[in-house]
């Protein structure tokens, strides 16, 4: 979810500092004053895709990444999602891409190397890293779980590192990551499926915990059935909701239902559908990449219901307040999920059989990939098959 925050309009606000726009230029500012440059700081030979300009076109990318410190692992690359948010980044929809840019944060592999100190991972551990690989560790977000709120946050790509580089994501050989930014993907669970739970999983898994919609029979709205979607209705299912999808797509019906395990499915532009499920709903999961009308969603809810937003368009939508204010009705928002939190959603997807649907393609696809997922043309995620198809260029 790489600056996925920067959409917020947060960064400006000089709320205690919020890092969003100030770090890159702080971290050019001490690129400019090394001595060294990026390469030679980071000894490493490392390689990818990586997208140049605003276009969006991924293509072969070398460079370095840091020799593996006390407190890091590092692992090899096999497989990577391609979360919407790489391609917002891509193209720079939210105007903070610095190029080239390395997408990624839907990461897992396996342990090469570990430092010193590392206590929590061996070499041949298969492990992930989502979209969050440093913060600050002493704020009040960090010292609670919550690193996904630090000021300070540091994410997988696009972002400027302790030691003033810019951060590359996993569309790449391999990464070097700071243990407390690794996860453990539990036994069982196959890598390549698992992959975009470091991303979409814990996106909305978090939000579902931490709005009290986890209670069995709790009534809960999904709008978009893509990449964060299909993994909302599988937690949600899997906690015992009552599910309701909303999207775009009548052709989606059918599979949400029968496969995913939907209870039931409205088609949002269809007036009927969505008058007779009017004030039905406890809270609503909103995963739409662009900009769409909240009115109708707002709709849905019950009293006192809850609208969740977690798709990221590039522009601002437009939040009517009267429903808000005549059923006391919430809309709020939520970003990935702290370290404790996903290795938690690991744990319970493991335990409850929840993995991504997915459709594994070959690192030169990659293109192709972004153009079908702007099209909405996949079921549901893609995953790079980066360990067997990226080749050195
Ligand atoms: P995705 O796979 O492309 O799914 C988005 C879904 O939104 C589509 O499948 C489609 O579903 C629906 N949609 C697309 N355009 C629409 C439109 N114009 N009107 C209504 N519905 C539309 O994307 P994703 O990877 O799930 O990511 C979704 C969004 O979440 C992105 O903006 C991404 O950047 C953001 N994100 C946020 C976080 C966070 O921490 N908050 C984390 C990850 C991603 P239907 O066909 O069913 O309508
Ligand atoms: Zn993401
Ligand atoms: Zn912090």
């Amino acid at each position: 979810m790489t600056d996925e925050r920067k959409m917020t309009g947060e960064s400006e606000s000089g709320d205690g500092g919020r890092r969003d726009s100030r770090e890159p230029i702080r971290g050019v500012h001490r690129i400019r004053k090394m001595s060294k440059s990026a390469e030679e700081v980071h000894p490493k030979k490392a390689f990818g895709w990586a997208a140049r300009d605003t276009s969006g076109v991924l293509s072969p990318f070398k460079f370095s990444r840091r020799e593996t410190g006390e407190e890091d692992v590092a692992f090899k690359v096999l497989y990577c999602g391609i979360c919407h948010s790489d391609l917002h980044a891509n193209k720079n929809e939210w105007g903070s891409s610095m190029y080239p840019l390395l997408p990624g944060h839907e990461i897992v592999g396996e342990v090469t190397e570990v430092g010193s100190n590392v206590t929590k991972f061996k070499v041949g551990d298969k492990v992930g890293v989502g979209c969050v690989v440093g913060s600050c560790h002493a704020c009040d977000n960090c010292r609670n779980d919550l690193e996904n709120y630090c000021p300070k946050l540091i994410f997988t790509y696009n972002s400027i590192d302790h030691d003033g580089t810019v951060t590359y994501g996993g569309y790449s050989n391999f990464m070097v990551a700071n243990e407390h930014f690794v996860l453990r993907i539990p036994e069982g669970l196959p890598l390549d499926a698992a992959a975009p739970l470091l991303c979409a999983g814990i996106t909305v898994f978090s939000p579902l915990k931490f709005n009290g919609l986890t209670e069995p029979g709790t009534s809960i709205g999904v709008v978009g059935l893509g990449g964060l979607g299909h993994v909302a209705v599988k937690f949600a299912k899997a906690m015992g909701a009552k599910v309701t999808v909303i999207s775009t797509s009548s052709a989606k019906e059918k599979e949400a239902i029968e496969y995913l395990g939907a209870d039931a499915f409205i088609v949002s532009k269809n007036p009927q559908q969505m008058r007779a499920a009017m004030g039905t709903m406890d809270g609503i999961i909103d995963t739409v990449s662009a900009v769409h009308a909240l009115l109708p969603l707002i709709g849905l809810l019950k009293f006192h219901g809850k609208l969740v937003m977690l798709g990221i368009p590039d522009k601002p939508l437009e939040l009517p307040v009267s429903p808000l204010i005549f059923g006391r009705k919430i809309v709020t928002g939520s970003c990935i999920g702290g370290l404790k939190e996903t290795q938690e959603m690991l744990d319970f997807a493991a335990k409850h059989n929840i993995t991504a649907d997915i459709e594994v393609v070959s690192m030169d696809y990659v293109n192709t990939a972004m153009e079908r997922l702007a099209k909405g043309d996949v079921r549901y995620r893609f995953v790079i098959d980066v360990a067997n198809t990226l080749k050195e260029a």
